[in-house]
């Protein structure tokens, strides 16, 4: 009787775990694709300020990202962050996640 409740734990442990697993798997996976869509998104704003502004080029103007100059332009909507916590960086030219690495 006591053996088959320590199975049983066992079990149930085992279920959690696993469950746990898939559902962290899916998470970060649409965490992902989120964060590429968002760097997608600056791209697109970029690309729109360079044709505005120029002979100008963001990536000249701006060696940091700054969304708030995408916003006030009107090229955003609002400052996008990753789901994740990283931060968008500009690294040759290209935006970056610092978590996802994405360089599209
Ligand atoms: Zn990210």
């Amino acid at each position: 009787m006591k053996v088959e409740k320590i199975i049983l734990l066992l079990a149930l442990i085992g279920t959690v775990a696993v469950g746990f697993f898939f559902y962290s798997t899916a998470r970060d996976y649409a965490y992902e694709k989120l964060c590429a869509q968002n760097i997608q998104k600056i791209e697109a704003a970029v690309n729109a300020y360079n044709l505005i502004h120029s002979p100008e080029n963001y990536f000249d103007s701006h060696q940091n990202l700054d969304q708030a100059v995408l916003v006030k332009e009107g090229l955003l909507t609002m400052p996008l962050d990753c789901p994740s916590g990283g931060m968008y960086l500009i690294k040759n030219k290209r935006i970056i996640c610092t978590v996802h690495n994405h360089e599209n």
